[in-house]
């Protein structure tokens, strides 16, 4: 167990309460609560409430705007964007 807040983990596919045969899902944000487009198996995620909980996703602006720069500002390694993770986004 490392400190408390955000870990930096492998993210294996989504596994509860999403359809694992979509390429797109469609959630609220860990963080924000917006509801945004996700591919499930690539979205960036944190398993809520922690260390076991379901994995929620997180969208891009969270990431970008909040997660990683925390991260980095606590000497972590920051998430990485896959591609396709937020389809929406990708044009
Ligand atoms: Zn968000």
């Amino acid at each position: 167990m490392g400190p408390p807040g955000w870990q930096l983990g492998e993210w294996p596919g989504m596994d509860d309460g999403w359809d694992e045969g979509a390429a797109v899902a469609l959630g609220p944000c860990l963080l924000c609560r917006n509801v945004f487009a996700f591919d499930p198996e690539r979205v960036c995620s944190f398993p809520w409430p922690p260390p076991d909980g379901p994995r929620a996703p997180i969208c891009r602006p969270c990431i970008v705007g909040t997660v990683n720069p925390e991260r980095e500002r606590r000497g972590l390694a920051t998430f990485p964007i896959l591609p396709c993770a937020y389809p929406a986004d990708d044009d």
